[in-house]
């Protein structure tokens, strides 16, 4: 067996692997760094070129832009003034729009802040303890000392425990049509006709993505973009500061923690604080919540509630609703509230067909293309072989309603505990529902630095030698406090 490149001297421990280099994985390896004593090693796995951007990050677009300040961007919770020093450092106003509800930077300069960030960890202090691979990692089994993780080339890597970081998941299947293109990869529109529409499925933060991208590349056509509810996102406003709600006593009920929610707002408005606020102020007590919330009621949420809650949770920059909005008012974008029966292929476009919301008689649709834009897909029905094989060998499971990973309050997968594996980020959403954005996912890689220090710290492993099960501490994940005791240690606003 190729031995990992990760075992540059025999002083040195198994590395902890880190699986994903988006910012759930670049951000939870440079805590690691930080956080682990000197002789372990990281070993950050990246599948795709770059290191460091992930789906978000990855695009040279100007116009795509963090939907979230750049106040609160930066990597780590404890410097919340770092990407806007860093930005302030980088070229002058380049892919940065300041408006009155805040700065917004792009999100290609965001990747760029990532780069760097791991560039300089790669290369800081005398002994490198930072061995990026470029490959995907396709399998991972209880091994001599922790696990052995395969990659995509066949190359195999002993480490002592390895953290899922990667990410946000493909999206959901049944679109299928040879007339569907990756909104991610534009290069794959080619040539579009002006006078005929191009169609996006879904209406939320990937359809805005999806209509600049379009734009940009030229097209002037109209773009029909729809969903369910046909619900687009809110924008961020220049919205008052609110004080934490203390809903918990609510949230025994989502009729009655909705009430509450309602309440605050009001009360918000009526000092002249607009609804932003509160939902921004609700952020850092998100988690606990949705822990108090019984599982019947948190699956109503997610029948129910859960678009209208996204639509005013994940809000777009200024820019980039102006943008929308302009397109809806001129028609050029015609937002439906509908669901896509079928599509039937033809030989220069498709033909779709789609029951509009409360109404009985289909419509057929005529797209030169259609864009993808749902959003992730559902883990179970992942064919992602690297999960597959964890699910197969009950290392891993998928997490309550099938969001994500079945993960403790400590961050530990569930499974049958023979395995040392940890998470982050969107693959823990089912378990902490605040799980997918930088304010967030920042939040919990400094806590899983710590949580895996102290998890290897007890045991100190030989290296070779058989390691035994691991038995982390790992409470129930309806434990509420033991959630919010893991969370932010510093406030988090969007
Ligand atoms: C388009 C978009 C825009 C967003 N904008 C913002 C924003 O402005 N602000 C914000 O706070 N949040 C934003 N988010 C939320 C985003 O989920 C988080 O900010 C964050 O980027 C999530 O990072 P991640 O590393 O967990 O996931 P991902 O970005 O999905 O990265 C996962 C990485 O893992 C790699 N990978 C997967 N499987 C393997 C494997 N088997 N082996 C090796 N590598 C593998 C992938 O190639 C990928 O690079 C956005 C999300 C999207 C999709």
């Amino acid at each position: 067996m190729p031995e990992s490149a990760a075992r540059p001297d025999s002083h040195q421990k198994l590395p902890v692997a880190v699986i994903g280099a988006g910012f759930s994985g670049t951000v939870a390896a440079i805590q690691l760094l930080a956080h682990l004593p000197p002789d372990y090693p990281v070993l950050l796995c990246e599948r795709a070129e770059r290191f460091g951007r992930g789906r978000a990050y990855d695009t040279g677009n100007p116009d795509h832009l963090l939907n979230v300040r750049a106040a609160n961007m930066s990597a780590f919770p404890d410097r919340p003034g770092h990407f806007e020093d860093w930005l302030a450092g980088a070229e002058p106003d380049a892919g940065v729009r300041r408006t009155p509800a805040g700065t917004f930077a792009a999100r290609g300069l965001y990747g760029r802040y990532l780069g760097e960030l791991l560039a300089g960890a790669v290369t800081a202090g005398g002994v490198p303890r930072l061995h990026l691979v470029n490959e995907a990692i396709t399998d991972a089994r209880p091994g001599p000392g922790g696990l052995v993780l395969t990659s995509e080339g066949g190359r195999r890597h002993a480490v002592a425990g390895a953290v899922l970081a990667m990410g946000n998941l493909a999206a959901p299947g049944g679109l299928e049509s040879r007339h569907r293109v990756d909104p991610w990869r534009p290069e794959g529109l080619g040539r579009l006709h002006p006078h005929r529409p191009v169609l996006v499925v879904g209406t939320g933060l990937s359809m805005v993505d999806a209509v600049l991208t379009l734009r940009r590349q030229g097209f002037s056509g109209q773009v029909v973009a729809l969903s369910r509810r046909g619900l687009v996102p809110a924008v961020h406003a220049p919205a008052g500061t609110w004080p934490r709600p203390d809903l918990a006593p609510e949230a025994a009920s989502l009729t009655r923690l909705l009430a509450g929610i309602r309440r605050e707002v009001a009360a918000a408005e009526a000092a002249g604080v607009g609804w932003h606020g509160v939902i921004d102020a609700l952020r850092p007590a998100t988690d606990a919540l949705w822990l108090r919330l019984p599982p019947p009621e948190r699956a109503r949420f997610l029948r129910h509630l859960r678009p209208y809650w996204d639509v005013h949770r994940h809000r777009a920059a200024p820019p980039a609703g102006a943008a929308i909005a302009a397109e809806i008012a001129e028609g050029s974008l015609v937002v439906r509230a509908a669901r896509l029966l079928g599509i039937e292929d033809r030989p220069d476009e498709a033909r779709v067909t789609l029951r509009p919301r409360g109404g009985a008689a289909a419509e057929v649709l005529d797209v030169q293309c259609i864009l993808d834009a749902r959003g992730v897909g559902q883990i179970a029905g992942t064919g992602d072989p690297l999960l597959r094989g964890l699910f197969d060998r009950g290392l891993a499971r998928p997490g309550p309603f099938g969001i994500g990973l079945d993960v403790g309050a400590d961050l530990a997968v569930r499974g049958d505990g023979s395995a040392r594996l940890w998470t982050l980020g969107p693959l823990a959403r089912g378990a902490l529902w605040e799980s997918v954005a930088v304010p967030d996912i920042r939040n919990q890689a400094a806590a899983l630095a710590r949580i895996v220090a102290a998890a290897l710290r007890p045991q100190p492993v030989p290296a070779y030698a058989a390691v035994r099960p691991v038995k982390a501490a790992c409470p129930a994940i309806s434990d509420p406090d033991r959630a919010s005791a893991m969370s932010p240690r510093v406030s988090s606003t969007p």
